[in-house]
């Protein structure tokens, strides 16, 4: 028997929709373990994040400290580790962002812990099946120590419902803050009114085929249509045609959203590893043989100079009769 402790990650006062896939997994790693889910929330803002919190577990534990205006792993990784071993925790977990991908593996380390990276599917209470080779395989690990640190694949888990009766919050003390001589220098966060590209419902993604930066602008349109996160492939994010943190893909930000356009991208796997997760995938391309298409719902073999203005027209006629 054994809880299991969430790091759950939050914005403006509200658990990121992220968070939610993290504690679907928590319920059924708590079902498999017979314990209680217990969420994590550390940082500023994290009391104020904290009554949302609890309309998902049934204990949320807020961490907040003057120590601790921003993230750093070497800060927070002690506080996560001491309150998994007060709270009894036998499961550690995050969702595999960036954030959780840097924290739970020196999370693990300072609790002796093995450590299963971007799961998709629990089996038991200590095997994890996990992606290998870029999603085109899943290997499934055995972990066999006491504590077990995981990260969670979004696409994986269905965000998960809120509880009938909201959950208990209480406070842990930070304890001694020691950066290790690590500093926070500065978010270099592109600012956005769009929502943020791992949360979004909608997501229009762009390549190579856009050509240059200033093409992305019809894409932009269309995602503020739609009220969509934009993404990009690795090709386009590393021609500086736009920002690196649009990336979507093996190495960028794994994404699962209702809706996935993928213009004038190829569809090569470490793209499709990102995104392929999605619920609909509308793919533009003007070449019928890109493996795109595979997986593609909706295909539209056609070059997006043509396609994409013509679907902004439609949509906004669409808008207006409503
Ligand atoms: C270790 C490793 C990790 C990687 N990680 C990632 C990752 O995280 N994410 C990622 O995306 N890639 C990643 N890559 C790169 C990946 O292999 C591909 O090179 C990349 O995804 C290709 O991007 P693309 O589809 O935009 O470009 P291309 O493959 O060049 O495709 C461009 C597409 O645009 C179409 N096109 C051209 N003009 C038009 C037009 N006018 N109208 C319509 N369609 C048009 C073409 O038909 C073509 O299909 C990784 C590679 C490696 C080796």
């Amino acid at each position: 028997m054994g809880n299991i402790l969430a790091f759950c990650e939050f914005q403006d006062a509200a658990l990121r929709i992220s968070a939610l896939s993290n504690i679907a997994f928590a319920r059924t790693a708590a079902a498999a373990h017979g314990g209680e889910v217990i969420a994590l929330l550390v940082g500023a803002g994290a009391q104020a994040a904290s009554a949302g919190a609890a309309k998902y577990a049934g204990k949320v534990i807020v961490v907040e400290d003057g120590a601790l205006p921003h993230y750093l792993a070497e800060t927070y990784a002690p506080i996560v580790a001491r309150l998994a071993k007060e709270n009894g925790a036998t499961v550690v977990t995050a969702t595999a962002t960036a954030l959780g991908k840097d924290l739970i593996p020196r999370v693990a380390a300072l609790l002796d812990a093995g450590m299963a990276s971007d799961i998709k599917e629990m089996k038991g209470t200590k095997e994890f099946v996990r992606p290998i080779l870029a999603g085109n395989a899943y290997s499934t690990v055995e972990i066999t120590t006491p504590i077990v640190c995981v990260t969670v694949r979004q696409s994986e888990f269905e965000s998960a419902a809120e509880l009938g009766a909201a959950g208990a919050v209480t406070t842990a003390a930070a304890g001694t803050v020691d950066a290790l001589g690590a500093t926070f220098e500065k978010l270099d966060a592109t600012k956005s009114d769009r929502p943020d590209l791992g949360d979004a419902k909608v997501v229009v993604a762009g390549g190579r085929g856009m050509k240059n930066g200033e093409n992305f602008k019809v894409l932009e349109q269309l995602a503020d249509l739609l009220g969509a996160a934009m993404g990009a492939s690795r090709a386009a994010t590393d021609a500086g045609m736009v920002p690196a943190d649009w990336q979507v893909g093996q190495t960028g930000k794994i994404v699962a959203p209702n809706l996935y356009f993928a213009v004038a991208i190829s569809g090569a796997i470490q793209h499709l590893a990102g995104m392929k997760g999605s619920k609909t995938i509308v793919a533009i391309n003007k070449n019928k043989d890109e493996p795109i298409f595979q997986v593609a719902d909706y295909g539209l073999v056609m070059e997006w100079e043509k396609a994409v203005p013509e679907l902004i027209s439609e949509i906004k006629k669409l808008k207006a009769t409503r």
